[in-house]
């Protein structure tokens, strides 16, 4: 049995992404974590629903030496799908280093062990973050990159560079660098979902931590932007499409339907969402009513983004497919279940 690395397969998106590898694919999952953002317990949640327990690799991926001894144990890698970094853009904006360390010397350690093991097939978590601030929307992967707002932002530029650079000099490697929109609500069970060690930044936790009363109220970064109510606009898409986008880009890879060795794709929905309407949909799907009061803008955020999603139907035959409201629903029976 073929086995596919996942690196953050504690964390939000690797963990959903998990669960859809086990249930709809044959390979066998492993995944590396530090749980330096992420709680063990994830593991125990893929359990519980896919009744099989993952092997995890506890290693910090900026010690190669480390990555070396999985692949030492792990004979029958074919991929990587590669989630592990670090992701608040607030974050980047005060700890820079925090970022630029981390998620340069991580992709380049698990790159340079891959291609020395002969792993052919590699899945990067990019970002709608690398076009910057954008005029004509929705964006697709053709558009210039514009100069990033945060220095995430930037780590995520880089780490396409450096992996563009890459496919050039060893043809034999294949990646798919997929631009993630705005991912958001949980598993369909309500038994996993967005868990950060760290206070959440993203819109959905903070909401949802707003709703069951962990935040008095929340803050909405900005009443006046040149958008259709003066709030941010994004493309949010649920956590479970965006997981299942990585299957059909590891077939695209390995089926060799890929036209280039260096392939980027965007995931989103095509639909953008402001502030003020995602509280709306949260509200008028919950039945809560969220507490907020208006912020200045916040350091790093982009006015208003959403994906052409032309791309991704085309070559990867994939589409997100629920709505904000399903998406919040979703989030909000997860932080529920948190609770209990
Ligand atoms: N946002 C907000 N209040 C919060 C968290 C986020 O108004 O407590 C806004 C944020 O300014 C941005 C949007 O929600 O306009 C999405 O932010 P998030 O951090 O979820 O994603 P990203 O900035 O990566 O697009």
């Amino acid at each position: 049995m073929k086995t596919i690395i996942v690196t953050g397969g504690a964390g939000y998106i690797g963990s959903h992404t998990i669960i859809e590898l086990i249930e709809n694919t044959n390979y066998r999952i492993v995944s590396i974590d530090n749980f330096s953002n992420s709680y063990e317990s994830t593991l125990d949640r893929i359990e519980e629903i896919t009744g099989v327990r993952i092997h995890n690799y506890n290693i910090d991926l900026c010690d190669k030496e480390a990555i070396n001894n999985v692949f030492e144990i792990e004979k029958n890698v074919i991929g990587i799908i590669h989630f592990a970094a670090f992701k608040s853009v607030p974050e980047s904006v005060d700890n820079p280093y925090k970022y630029f360390h981390n998620n340069f010397e991580s992709l380049l350690n698990i790159l340079e062990v891959s291609l020395a093991n002969q792993v052919n097939h590699f899945i990067f978590s990019s970002s709608c973050s690398v076009y910057g601030n954008i005029n004509k929307l929705p964006v697709n992967e053709d558009t210039t990159l514009n100069k990033a707002e945060s220095p995430y932002a930037y780590t995520k530029q880089v780490g396409e560079e450096i992996l563009k650079t890459y496919t050039n000099k060893f043809s034999n490697l294949n990646v798919v660098a997929l631009r993630y929109f705005n991912p958001v609500g949980a598993h369909s069970s309500g038994l996993n979902g967005e868990l950060p060690l760290n206070k959440p930044t993203s819109l959905v936790p903070v909401i949802t931590q707003t709703a069951i009363g962990i935040n008095k109220q929340m803050a909405v970064f900005g009443a006046d932007y040149a958008t259709r109510d003066g709030s941010c606009i994004r493309d949010y898409i649920h956590v479970t499409d965006i997981a299942l986008a990585h299957i059909k880009a590891l077939e695209y890879s390995i089926s060799k339907k890929n036209t280039c060795n260096y392939a980027v794709i965007n995931l989103g929905s095509g639909k953008g969402v402001s502030v003020f309407e995602a509280i709306t949909a949260f509200e008028n799907a919950t039945g809560e009513k969220l507490k907020f009061v208006v912020h200045p803008k916040r350091e790093g955020d982009v006015e208003a983004i959403f994906s052409d999603t032309t791309k991704s139907e085309k070559e990867l035959n994939w589409k997100a497919t629920k709505t904000i409201e399903e998406m919040m629903l979703s989030a909000w029976k997860w932080e529920q279940n948190l609770k209990k």
